[in-house]
């Protein structure tokens, strides 16, 4: 469990990274809190050359309000956004989410940047990004450009990022007055990473839901917005018995993963489920 050998470098700042970044190429890989990497290289799934250590540059750790929006940086941790009044406030998914990632250790070093680069299907910020409608903003040789959660997750372990990109930072539109949040997970028991996530924003008016945004994680390749459980929801009255019924076509026309832990079937039914959940929890807190 030893990584080939590597050179550590230390930038001050992000422009100094991504000179790194072009400097070595192919050979380098950007270096956040090392909880996904780390772990790869230890088992040679990955041997960069070179390590680009960019979780001390300061202005990559901001959380703030930029105009509607929040704005937090790539190398916040999920210890940082848990504990962000701003965030639990604006952008409660992300607090949310945060606050069940694995465990202190975890969430004390692992960044956002970093969960979100790594694209893993079973982390929980994806969910929460799509979800909340969030962007993500990126600085790479060809200058800045944003991305929508929704075109950033492309399949397993894949994202929209480009060679030689950094993730700088995710920015969310404050959640609207009426509408409540909430993300819930079946965690596996041994990793806690999610066998199923569900992310739900629920507009509410009158006890009905106005609009939702719905998000998964965990049961397929990447993260998804289910535009069909979303429209189920419109109208619904909000509560335990209409939700149950609205929610029995989650995740219709997805092909779901498989694992020895949960087949298909499994995780079609904790969709249902934890559709429910989140649905019911996120209408309670609008
Ligand atoms: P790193 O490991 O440093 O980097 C990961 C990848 O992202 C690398 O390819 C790196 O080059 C790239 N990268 C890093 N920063 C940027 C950037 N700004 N721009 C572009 N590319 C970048 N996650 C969950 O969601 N839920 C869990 O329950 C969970 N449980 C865990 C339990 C354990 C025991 C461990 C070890 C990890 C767990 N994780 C979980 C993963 C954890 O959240 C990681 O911290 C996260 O996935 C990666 O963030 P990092 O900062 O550690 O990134």
């Amino acid at each position: 469990m030893i990584p080939s050998s590597f050179e550590y470098h230390r930038p001050a700042s992000v422009n100094e990274a991504l000179s790194l970044l072009q400097e070595y190429g192919d050979d380098a890989s950007l270096l956040a809190g090392g909880h996904s990497l780390l772990p790869a290289m230890k088992l040679r799934l990955s041997t960069p050359e070179h390590l680009v250590d960019i979780g001390h540059i300061d202005d990559l750790r901001q959380i703030r309000q930029d105009g509607d929006d929040v704005s937090i940086g790539a190398a916040a941790t999920h210890h940082d956004i848990e504990s962000s009044d701003l965030v639990a406030s604006s952008a409660p998914l992300l607090a949310q989410s945060a606050s069940v990632i694995g465990d202190v250790q975890v969430r004390n070093a692992g960044t956002i940047g970093g969960s979100l680069a790594h694209a893993d299907p079973a982390a929980d910020y994806p969910a929460a990004m799509l979800a909340s409608d969030g962007t993500v903003e990126v600085l790479g040789p060809d200058g800045a450009r944003s991305i929508a959660a929704a075109d950033f997750f492309v399949e397993l372990f894949a994202t929209a990022l480009e060679p030689g990109e950094i993730i700088t930072a995710l920015r969310v539109p404050a959640v609207a007055a009426g509408t409540g949040t909430a993300y819930l997970k079946f965690p596996h028991p041994a990793s806690r990473f999610a066998v199923c996530g569900c992310a739900a924003a629920i507009t509410v008016s009158d006890g009905k839901c106005l609009s939702a945004r719905i998000a998964f994680n965990g049961i397929a390749s990447t993260a998804f917005r289910d535009a069909g459980l979303e429209s189920a929801l419109a109208g619904v009255s909000l509560d335990e018995d209409s939700v149950r019924t609205a929610v029995s076509g989650a995740a219709a026309g997805q092909e779901l993963l498989e694992d020895s832990f949960a087949g298909e079937d499994f995780r079609r039914q904790l969709a249902r489920v934890y559709a429910r959940r989140a649905v019911l929890a996120a209408a309670a807190n609008a």
